[in-house]
């Protein structure tokens, strides 16, 4: 079968890999018919992780059902689904708490975050940009979509990460009705931050970045732009707020984060939040901060690598603000996000701006990679 394989830094093909199949009896086989590419995978394709050559890309995956292990249950052949990204066994001590993101029995390496599909460090399995993808535990790991899934995959398929992880954000910042919100970061991941925090009854949502298509998105959804290459956020925000700052905020850029003349510097967003919110908010960093990866090959310097940055933890502690970190547990709120679309209450698909077939996938990373402009969000449809 075909799929989107890694093979080295800026170098994806779509190549043959071997054909997914059922391994364990709690295995199902999905047709892939949409997969998403994410900010998280520019982290692989740049090369700054230990990812190996020749291993399949693709953790935001939806498709079809075609087969069932003998111990699977639920889940039916015909059935759409969406894969959290978060690959989970549902049993273990985590997961029984919620938290599927750090699922003990998927990851072979138990000093290991969590398990995904086509990751880094995450465990060896398979991505999803590919035409079939395996799914362990699929009785646990599928959501099942209603029989609008066909015809509105571009909306559910958010549910693999995006959409779940833009609103854990908001839940660890803790946003309510009424709350002033500020977002870093309007690429897919901020955009459906702002979005969920709309969701939600916020009061005033701030998004700041410096590219216009994407600020305009972020307009689109009801929130006030933030042009980082003209404004200073924290100053916005404050001006805005008698000089106290936002109750609460969320970082969704990562340690990828730059000034508008493209320099990296991977805590200006986080200290730029800690600076915009007030005394005792809350702060919800979804955006990805890597730890020491001997294997990692592009750290901006020596403390990067180690997995260390300048934070101003002195301010942060003096405000007496709180950060929520990590990644997400997609399953906490797949329900609930995929009942308000089925409703018509939330549409994520606003953000795709590019439906492409598998074999493009070469240029779409480097286009979403360069972060050229009007490309926000691809989704790869293998079957075309
Ligand atoms: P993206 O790269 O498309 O978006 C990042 C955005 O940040 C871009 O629009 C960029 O212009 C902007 N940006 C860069 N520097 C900035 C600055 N100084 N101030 C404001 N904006 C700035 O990626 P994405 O898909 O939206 O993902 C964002 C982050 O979220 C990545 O780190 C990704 O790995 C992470 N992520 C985390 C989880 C999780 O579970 N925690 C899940 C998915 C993605
Ligand atoms: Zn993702």
């Amino acid at each position: 079968m075909k799929a989107v394989v890694y093979n080295g830094p800026h170098d994806v093909s779509v190549s043959e890999v071997p054909d997914a199949r059922i391994e364990h009896p709690n295995d199902i086989i999905v047709r892939i018919t949409s997969t998403n590419i994410c900010g998280s995978d520019l982290h692989m394709y740049e090369g700054r992780t230990s990812f190996e050559q020749g291993r399949s890309l693709g953790h935001e995956n939806l498709g079809e059902v075609v087969e069932v292990g003998s111990g699977v249950s639920k889940v039916k052949v015909g059935e759409y689904v969406v894969l959290p990204f978060n690959i989970a066994c549902g049993f273990c001590k985590q997961c029984e708490r919620g938290l599927t993101n750090y699922c003990l029995t998927m990851q072979p390496e138990p000093a290991m975050a969590g398990a995904a599909y086509g990751f880094a460090e995450m465990g060896p399995y398979a991505g999803g940009q590919a035409e079939y993808l395996r799914v362990p535990f699929g009785d646990f790991n599928a959501l099942r979509l209603g029989e609008d899934a066909a015809e509105r995959q571009n909306d559910y398929v958010m549910l693999a990460d995006i959409f779940p992880t833009g609103y854990h954000a908001t839940e660890m910042a803790g946003v309510k009705p009424g709350d002033q919100t500020v977002v870093f970061g309007a690429g897919p991941v901020g955009l459906m931050a702002a979005y969920s925090a709309v969701l939600k009854g916020a009061g005033r949502v701030w998004v700041a970045d410096h590219q216009p298509d994407r600020l305009a998105l972020a307009e689109h959804v009801g929130a006030i732009a933030i042009d980082t290459s003209k404004e200073d956020p924290a100053e916005v925000i404050k001006e805005a707020t008698l000089g106290l700052g936002a109750d609460n905020g969320c970082e969704c850029v990562g340690y990828q984060a730059h000034d508008p003349q493209g320099q990296e510097d991977a805590s200006l967003t986080l200290n730029q939040l800690i600076d915009s919110v007030r005394f005792t908010g809350s702060l919800g960093v979804v955006g990805v901060f890597l730890p020491e990866d001997p294997g990692g090959k592009k750290a901006q310097n020596e403390l990067e690598a180690q997995g260390k940055i300048p934070l101003d933890y002195g301010l942060m502690w003096f405000k007496g603000q709180r950060m929520g970190t990590g990644q997400a547990p997609v399953k906490r709120y797949n329900r609930a996000l995929r009942d308000l679309i089925a409703g018509g209450e939330a549409e994520p698909s606003f953000l795709v701006s590019h439906d492409l077939p598998l074999d493009e996938a070469p240029d779409a990373y480097e286009k979403f990679d360069t972060r050229q402009a009007g490309w926000t969000k691809v989704v790869l449809h293998p079957e075309t």
